[in-house]
């Protein structure tokens, strides 16, 4: 049993809210797992309480990381039922740490997967294919990857390894459910490594180039004002590149393709 209560927060980066999951063990107990709380708002905590009492009582409260459309609700919550807050060692307030590939609730595995951020989890049940990944995958569009250094490679590494779970069903943080995960992931891994392909492509045509430069060549259909953002996308996927050994730095602020 697995029932979406939508948050009041709709919005560009929210889209239609954060989904809140209320996910049941199927053991005839009633004991319901909340993944994802969201907000600090009172209507959705209502709205939370008032659906899991038709359904059972909420003793875990999963939490996939720390962003504030997530986690603010999640120890409300646990006051108001008695449950637990479980999450990774880095999720502020976490009352029960887990690592990765422990069982949370049921069938469900925790599965560490930084990119969003580091502290990111997905919660995975083998049984049915069932994978909520919270910011990890969206139901429409794509997310944003963590300011870090080395977050785009976790990133990739995460979805791959997703991918090789071959799941059917995404329960994402915001948007629709997904009912065809593999072609979701198939799609988010085109989308990162098309992006590393134009800044190959690139530094393959005109380099060495600065990422000023990259920004330029890449994106020509970009307003200016939005050339920052970009530069940081760009950063981000020539720090990927570096890593897999494709580009080096070079003085003056330059980079270029490695034979
Ligand atoms: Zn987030």
């Amino acid at each position: 049993m697995i029932e979406r209560v939508v948050a009041p927060n709709p919005g560009p980066m929210t889209l239609g809210g954060t989904n809140t999951y209320l996910v049941g063990v199927g053991d005839g107990s009633g004991e319901l797992a909340a993944i994802d709380p969201g907000p600090d708002d009172p209507r959705h905590l209502s709205a939370i309480l008032e659906t899991s009492r038709r359904l059972g009582r909420i003793s875990t409260v999963l939490v996939t990381h720390r962003h504030l459309d997530h986690l603010p609700a999640a120890l409300p919550l646990c006051r108001e039922t008695g449950a637990t807050l479980v999450g990774h060692a880095d999720l502020p307030g976490v009352q029960r740490v887990i690592r990765d590939g422990e069982t949370v609730f049921g069938a469900l595995v925790a599965l560490e997967t930084p990119g969003h951020t580091r502290e990111s989890l997905c919660f995975w049940d083998a049984s049915d294919g069932s994978l909520f990944t919270g910011d990890l995958v969206a139901g429409s569009g794509t997310v944003v990857v963590d300011d870090q250094p080395g977050a785009l490679a976790d990133y990739v590494g995460s979805l791959e390894r997703l991918m090789g779970l071959g799941p059917r069903t995404i329960y994402p943080g915001h948007g629709p459910i997904v009912h065809d995960a593999v072609s979701k992931l198939t799609e988010y891994l085109q989308h990162r490594r098309a992006r590393l392909q134009q800044v190959v492509d690139a530094l393959a045509l005109r380099g060495p180039l600065t990422i000023e430069e990259l920004v330029e060549a890449i994106y020509t259909d970009v307003p200016v004002s939005l050339h920052p953002m970009a530069a940081r996308n760009v950063r981000a996927n020539l720090e990927k590149l570096a890593s897999d050994g494709q580009v080096a730095a070079l003085s003056g602020q330059r980079w270029r393709l490695k034979a």
